[in-house]
């Protein structure tokens, strides 16, 4: 199996209380209005601030939630007023050699970040901006509407009326590289940019193993059925709540007839023909590359 650009991320250690410490230590803030993330301008690089820079910024802080530690810096999540305007923000510039500076925030949308953060903080921000929609998707009980709190030592809000429990949710999906001999099938979904294609992919159904889900989804959307159903790898994917499950298989049988819905079109590809394809952050250019590397 391909492992290359799998993020295990094992230097994080995911906790809910912060530990005990004696003094102030170092901290990462990821800080997001709507889905992007607050970023500090300094010296022409953007970095992550600090959660003591982020609070210093004079911007409208709506919630905040722990995160864990990577390698003893404790790391944030925090989703701010979406009123705030990254062209209003200063900040300070800490540790720099000119004295007084002063830093500008930008805001980053999460696709754009594996090219600026280095790993694992981009992987991370994946975790912060799902940990941020948990936390503002959870004020309220979903069972009977009362104001929910924290749960102490887990992951959960806790409803003080009724008793429910409202974790993180984490919502399946598979994704599935289908071959058949020497070319690959891609398929386009009506929302992907102009000429991308991309592999397979949908969404597990409750009472549904993750092998019955890649067969089905690949049943309804193109037609065919598949045989040699492989686990791969898998990936996080906060968009906003997934987690994608990587499979190969083969082709069985059938003809090639798209939904017409979650798929406009869909064909076999050699190698040397294949399209404007997903790039390599991503467990779907993972998949085409693996066929590449192979044929
Ligand atoms: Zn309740």
């Amino acid at each position: 199996m391909n492992t290359e650009n799998r993020h295990f991320n094992s230097d994080f250690l995911p906790l809910v209380t912060p530990p005990q410490r004696n003094g102030n230590s170092d901290t990462y803030c990821f800080a997001f209005k709507q889905r992007e993330l607050l970023l500090v301008n300094e010296n022409g690089d953007l970095r992550l601030p600090s959660l003591e820079e982020t609070e210093d910024m004079g911007i409208n802080i709506l919630r905040k939630q722990y995160l864990g530690e990577l390698k003893d810096v404790s790391c944030f999540s925090m989703e701010l007023d979406s009123s705030n305007d990254a062209d209003k923000i200063v900040t300070s510039v800490i540790g720099t050699t000119t004295g007084n500076a002063v830093g500008t925030a930008t805001f980053v949308g999460l696709r754009e970040l594996p090219g600026i953060l280095e790993e694992p903080l981009a992987a991370l921000a994946g975790k912060a901006v799902h940990i941020m929609e948990w936390d503002r998707n959870t004020i309220f009980c979903g069972r009977c509407g009362s104001v929910t709190s924290l749960k102490e030592n887990e992951r959960a809000k806790e409803c003080p009326e009724c008793g429910f429990l409202a974790f993180p949710k984490i919502s399946p999906a598979i994704i599935v590289l289908i071959e058949k001999e020497d070319q690959i099938l891609l398929a386009r979904s009506p929302n992907f940019k102009p000429g991308l294609y991309s592999n397979i992919a949908g969404f597990v159904e409750p009472g549904e193993s993750i092998e019955q889900a890649v067969v089905r989804e690949v049943m309804e959307e193109v037609g065919i059925s598949v045989k040699n159903i492989r686990y791969f790898g898998s990936q996080p994917w906060p968009y906003p709540d997934s987690l994608m499950i990587g499979f190969t298989a083969e082709f069985l049988a059938g003809e090639i007839k798209v939904d017409g819905v979650e798929i406009e079109e869909a064909r076999w590809f050699r190698k040397e023909e294949i399209p404007f394809v997903p790039r390599n952050t991503s467990i779907s250019g993972w998949l085409i590359k693996y066929f590449i590397n192979r044929h």
